[in-house]
């Protein structure tokens, strides 16, 4: 079967690949239909995250139910599915806590389309991927909304969502900062969901044309230029720059007793953070990988209630045959969709 290889920076190409088959009772096998970029995506294309390839690219997307295991109750063959980025299995302790991503059933951060960091389970630019686990890992998609829309509700929609939705359930009204440059796609999604969640202000500090003029198509009020030491102060802020300025400036930004969140990946084994003025104010800080499956059928329910449109963030909308040649243009947001 046809699927698509990252091989190293600049260099991604179509390629004959083993089909996989149905090996556990719990597994369907899908065939994706719309699959998404996400922002690490861009990190192997541009070099920025270094993992050695070849290995199938692609985490993001909706796919068809083509067969399903004899234990799997939940999708039959012909459904149209999102599907999580993550592997779990639902029932263990973590998974009925909401930590999906740190399921005990599965091996630890066990993914797709990420070889190298993330185990060996196939990527979604293919003919057809096996999904273990497939009644917790499987969604059905909403009637009456376009694959393309939802794409990245497998990973960075949910990613984004966690960073301001319960923060703003706590807080009606509260202020947001994002800080964007490093994971493009979920800062911005952070904005606009932000907005779409009654924010009171929404401010986002970038310094690129293409992405400033988006956040705006989002709702927010834009801050362009280098970063700042401080802004604000904000209750809820948002480092998406993968940048230790940009993470300092969330975290200085963040208001006493306020809640930051980094979602911006820092791969070196130290970075600083100004821990002293994190003292002084008292400050929520979270970090680490989104459980993207807990919050999927949130994001599928904001975006079919018509509050938020993710569609400005997708910059590159192409046919699938195209999908190698426009990862090179390192898109925003790239959809690819098979005939
Ligand atoms: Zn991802
Ligand atoms: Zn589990």
């Amino acid at each position: 079967m046809q699927q698509l290889m990252f091989v190293k920076p600049g260099q991604v190409e179509w390629g004959d690949g083993p089909e996989p088959m149905l090996i556990d009772e719990g597994d369907a096998l899908v065939r994706p239909l719309v699959v998404a970029t996400c922002d690490i995506d861009r990190g192997f294309i541009d070099g920025t995250v270094r993992v050695p390839g070849p290995f199938p690219l692609g985490h993001e997307g909706v796919a068809e139910v083509v067969s399903t295991g004899p234990g799997v109750r939940s999708v039959a063959p012909g459904d149209r599915v999102v599907v999580a980025f993550q592997l779990s299995c639902g029932r263990c302790e973590r998974c009925t806590r909401g930590l999906t991503s740190s399921c005990l059933a599965v091996p630890p951060r066990a993914a797709f389309g990420m070889e190298p960091l993330a185990g060996k389970w196939g990527g979604f630019f293919s003919d057809f991927v096996r999904v273990p686990h497939a009644d917790a890992v499987l969604v059905k998609l909403p009637e009456g909304v376009s694959p393309a829309a939802v794409a990245s509700g497998s990973d960075n929609l949910p990613d984004a969502y966690r960073t301001v939705a319960p923060h703003l359930a706590a807080r009606p009204g509260a202020s947001v900062l994002v800080v964007g440059g490093g994971a493009w796609s979920v800062g911005l999604y952070a904005a606009g969901m932000a907005r779409a969640l009654g924010a009171g202000r929404v401010d986002y500090v970038d310094h690129d044309p293409r992405r400033l003029a988006i956040a705006e198509r989002m709702g927010a009020h834009v801050i362009d230029g280098p970063l700042p030491e401080r802004l604000g102060p904000y209750a809820i802020t948002v480092d998406a720059s993968a940048n230790p300025a940009g993470l300092a400036l969330a975290l200085r930004s963040t208001e006493p007793y306020g809640v930051a969140t980094s979602v911006g990946i820092y791969f070196q084994p130290q970075t600083p953070v100004p821990l002293y003025d994190m003292f002084v104010s008292g400050i929520t800080f979270h970090t680490g990988r989104a459980n993207a499956r807990t919050d999927l059928p949130a994001v599928l329910g904001l975006i079919t209630s018509g509050k938020f449109d993710p569609s400005p963030v997708t910059t590159h909308l192409v046919n699938w045959e195209d999908a190698a040649r426009a990862l090179l243009e390192l898109p925003v947001k790239l959809v690819a969709v098979r005939e």
